[in-house]
This record gives C-alpha cells, structure tokens and sequence, in this order.
C-alpha cells in the first residue's frame, strides 16, 4: 500500500507522520507533493538578516491535542534529547506570557478596565451565541448576537486581534472559539494561558517534522503541483490516478485501489506576496493553492464549495498585511518595554486600537530565529483592516512599502524623536496575505467537505476547508485532526483522535470564566 499526500504544510507533514506511527505504513511508501519550493505552508520563514526576514506571528495553547500528541513523538532540532512538544511546553512555562499594555489608544494609554468592557448583557449575548445548536447558524454572522457597542468592548478588541474575528464573519466560527476558549477569558489580556513557540514556527515545529520524516525515507516533493485526480469507474470514490506538473512538464502517477491519497484543499497562505521596505507587495491571484479544489468540487458536490472561501470578493473580509522587522539597532525594544513595562518577549501582542489599519505588535523573544546573527533582533506585526488608510501615512497599508507601515507604527507609537534612528537600523518585510482569515467567513454546513466523502474507498481530504465537528480552524490543530481522523477512517487503524477540548464543560474553565463578569478584580490593573 502507498499513501500519496498533496500538500506538505503542517497537515500534510502530520497526515505523513500519523500514517507511520498508527497506522503502521513505512515511509518509504509515503509521497508528499508540494508546489512551493518548501514544505511548511502556512508556517514559513523567508528572507535573512540581511535582506530581513519574513515569517507569520502565531499563538497556541496546551489544548492543541491532536498536535502534541504528534510533536511528543518528534526529537527537537535544538536539544533531541527532548521532543518538540516538551521544549514546547517547558519554553511556556518558563516563560509564560505577561502582558501589561494589551491595547493602547490613540492617546499612548493603556485600556483596561474592570470586565473587560463587559455588560451583563453582553455575557447574556455570549452565552446565548455559544449555546446556540450550530445547525442553526448556518450563514449567520456574528453581528446579529450583539449589539454595536460590544464591539468597541476591550474584550472583542483584545479577542478579535488575537483570533482574526470580525463582525461580518461567522456566528458559527465564533461559537466553536467561544466554546473552545472560554478558558482564556480571564487571560484575555495578560494572554497567561496563550502560548507561543520558542523560536518561529518554521524551525520550531516544521524542520523537526521534516527531518523525523526524512530519516523515516520519507518521499518529500517539493516543486510538484497535483493538477487533477482520476476515479475509477466504480467502487464509490476510487482515486486511479495523480496528474502532476512538475518543472513546466506534465505526467501521472497511478494510484492502486488499495493506496490511499490525502488531498489539502486550499490554504491560508493562498496568494501571498512579498513587498520590501521600498517596494509594497505585489498583489498575486494566481488562484493555484485552491485550484485543484474548485476542479473536484466542480464535478462533485460532496467535495464542499470553495467558492464560499476564496475568490477576489471575499479579500476585503479575509485580507491581512502582515509584516516582519529585523534590525540592528536597540532603540525600539528598549522604547517598547518602557512604555508597555514589559522584557522583551514576555509582553504578547499589543493593539494600536485607534490606529486606521488596526495595528497588533508582537515582540517576540529573542532569538525569534536559530541562527540569527548576535545583535540582531526580529519582530512582527499585522494589520486587520489593510484597505484602509493609515492615520500619520495616508495610503492603505495594502499599498505601502516596509518603510512606509515601519513608519506608520512608530509614529502611532509617538516614537518620532527616535524614528530617524530605527528607520535606519531596520528593515521591514511586508507580506499580503489576501486570503489568511478566510476561514472565518460565513459559511453553511455544505461548504466544508468531510475528511472522507461519502462512498470514498481510498481519498481522505485534510486541511483548514475540511469540516470536523467543533474544533476551530484559524490552527494547525485543526490541520492536524483532519489528517487524523481522515487515516483512521479510511485504514481503520490506529486510535481515534482526541476529543476536543470544550471548556464549558470543564468546570474549572467555567467558574474562571464567571469570575470576569461577578467579581471586576479578575481583570488585572
Ligand atoms: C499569518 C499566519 C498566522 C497564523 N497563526 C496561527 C496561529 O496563531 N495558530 C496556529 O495554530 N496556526 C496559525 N497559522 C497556521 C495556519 O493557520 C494553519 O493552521 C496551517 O498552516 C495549515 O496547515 P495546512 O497544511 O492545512 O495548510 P497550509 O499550511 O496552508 O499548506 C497547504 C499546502 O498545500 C499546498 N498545495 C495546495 N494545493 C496543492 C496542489 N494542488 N499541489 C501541490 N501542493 C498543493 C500549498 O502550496 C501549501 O503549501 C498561521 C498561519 C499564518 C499564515
């Protein structure tokens, strides 16, 4: 038997891994093909110290357990004496997150207030939306549960910048998020329960993959777009064959009956492109990370609607410009930790809530990268509404070069004594991302195909655009279930995966949760 799996971003590397350690399948009879020039996906990291990097900001928490189980088994790259979930999970509680300046305003003030902004009301709202039978939010969106005024709440503020939730987007996304993470309540603005890995995601998680699957001969395909997929006449859903396009030039793979073959439809990292700090991002639509998706589903309606996801009229509702900085220079952790009152790498995210382009920073702890040169530091940011124009640069952030968002972000900060010097010391990679939030667009219960169609004897679909009941999808926990679920299901080997963590029935998770709204003191000054 051979497994055939498109797409090497973390749910494909997953889907590799599970296959050989549950259900038995030797690496040498795995093949992953990916159209990038690396594995990793979403999870990249591009640029060096000296043309500045360029990687994606992420957070996690302990309940990621589909993906812990995975990374317990997987040796990390800097010490293999332990794996990756234990340097994980010792990194976090050594250096749990502190956050004293989550949202800052227009003024360079911090908000926090008693509750979070919360009304009675609003937790009414709340706990209606997250009691609500999904099979009743199909399409609906999140603005229909709430009034205006909880939106401009630190509590929404705090959430949505950390989760990617807007109004407009899906009622029943945010009632698997609210249902998922009640727990984080209490620590919706020190983010103490909100993790992060040692250094960026790549090296971090992804190289440690690879390598556990390389050593395993693993068939790792870089280069390779999966074009389209062959059925066989009958039984039900037997794929025959692979047409893959490999360097410009077209061939086959044939698939037995008895092989199996793991599908990613779509990607958050759709589309991405890379400005400079003096040139913005080119806008790409080429469409390929969706491509063989919208071809399947064409024919089949089982195969879900990728139209409810990606596409040019859906960018305004799911469309990030992220960016990265690398300098040389000490100036700006030094300014930011005097005015967050945070050490550098302990202070979480912090929102610029009245700045245009909704502006979150993320100061990481260093080294962000294994490798980075001695005197060289690394930070992130985004921007949740990149159609907008900034406030001090009056162009939509979609629009500008690194130097232009580098210096929207200080001078919002009220650092312009010191922004000649930064500028000089720092280069800003900017990264349009059309389609990362796209998974909290409205959607019905139709759009997301399951991890094994019906009638399907050897093709298992895994990814962000798969459906398994109440795990959220903005993660690679959510990739990593889908691959799990779609083995078992399929080889009928191995466990099942774990439940889903669900705070409201854990009651520790519960009464935190409370507290915020019967006793104001739970929120820290
Ligand atoms: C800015 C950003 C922030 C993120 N924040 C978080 C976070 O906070 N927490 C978290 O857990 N995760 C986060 N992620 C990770 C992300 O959310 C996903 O969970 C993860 O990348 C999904 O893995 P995947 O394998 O399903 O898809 P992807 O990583 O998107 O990989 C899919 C791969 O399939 C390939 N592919 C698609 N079609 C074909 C084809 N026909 N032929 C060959 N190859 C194909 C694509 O090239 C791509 O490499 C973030 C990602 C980004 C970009």
């Amino acid at each position: 038997m051979k497994a055939h799996i498109v797409g090497g971003g973390f749910g494909g590397l997953a889907a590799a891994a599970y296959l050989i350690r549950n259900a038995g399948v030797s690496g040498p009879n795995i093949t992953i093909y990916e159209a990038d020039d690396r594995m990793g996906g979403g999870f990249f990291l591009g640029g060096s110290a000296e043309s500045g990097y360029n990687l994606p900001g992420s957070v996690f928490d302990s309940e990621f357990r589909c993906t812990f189980d995975l990374l317990q088994t997987i040796p990390s790259a800097s010490n293999p004496a332990i794996s990756v979930k234990d340097e994980f999970f010792t990194f976090n509680t050594r250096h749990p997150l502190d956050d004293r300046a989550r949202l800052i305003d227009r003024n360079g003030k911090i908000v926090h207030g008693p509750r979070f902004g919360l009304s009675w009301h609003d937790g009414f709202d709340l706990a209606r939306l997250a009691l609500t039978p999904e099979a009743w939010l199909d399409g609906r969106r999140i603005e229909e549960f709430f009034s205006a005024r909880f939106f401009s709440t630190e509590f929404w503020l705090c959430y949505s910048t950390v989760m990617g939730s807007l109004p407009q987007h899906s009622a029943k996304e945010l009632r698997r998020y609210l249902n998922r993470t009640l727990h984080m309540f209490p620590y919706i603005s020190d983010m103490a329960n909100i993790w992060r890995t040692p250094a960026n995601q790549y090296q971090a998680f992804i190289e440690p993959l690879v390598a556990w699957l390389r050593a395993r001969h693993v068939n790792l395909q870089t280069g390779v777009f999966v074009q389209d997929v062959g059925f066989a006449a009958s039984p039900g859903i037997t794929v025959n064959r692979l047409d893959i396009e490999r360097d410009g030039a077209a061939t086959a793979v044939t698939v037995a009956p008895d092989d199996v073959v793991l599908l990613t439809f779509g990607s958050q990292a759709a589309d991405m492109s890379v400005g400079s700090m003096t040139a913005p991002p080119q806008p790409q639509r080429a469409g390929r990370s969706w491509a063989l998706w919208k071809r399947l589903a064409q024919a089949r309606p089982d195969f879900g609607n990728p139209d409810a996801f990606f596409g040019a009229a859906h960018v305004p509702d799911s469309h990030w410009v992220t960016f990265t900085v690398t300098t040389t220079g000490t100036e700006f952790f030094e300014l930011m930790s005097a005015l967050t009152g945070s050490e550098t790498g302990r202070g979480g995210l912090v929102s610029l809530i009245d700045s245009g382009w909704l502006l979150s920073l993320s100061i990481f702890h260093q080294p962000e990268i294994i490798g980075q040169p001695l005197g060289t530091y690394v930070w992130w940011g985004y921007g949740l509404f990149p159609e907008r124009n900034g406030n001090f640069v009056p162009k939509r952030m979609d629009a500008c070069t690194g130097a232009e968002i580098l210096e929207e972000v200080l001078r919002q900060l009220r650092f312009d004594r010191q922004l000649d010097a930064i500028m000089a010391s720092s280069i800003c990679i900017p990264c349009d991302m059309p389609y990362v939030n796209n998974i909290w667009l409205t959607r019905t219960r139709t759009d997301r195909p399951r991890p094994v169609p019906e009638g399907s004897t050897n093709l298992g679909l895994i990814g962000q655009y798969v459906e398994v009941s109440r795990d959220v999808a903005f993660t690679i926990e959510y990739s990593a279930r889908t691959a799990w679920e779609a083995i078992q299901l399929l080889l009928k080997r191995g466990p099942a995966p774990p439940s889903v963590y669900q705070a409201q029935w854990d009651p520790k998770a519960l009464f935190a949760a409370l507290k915020v709204f019967v006793c104001p003191t739970t929120a820290r000054p």
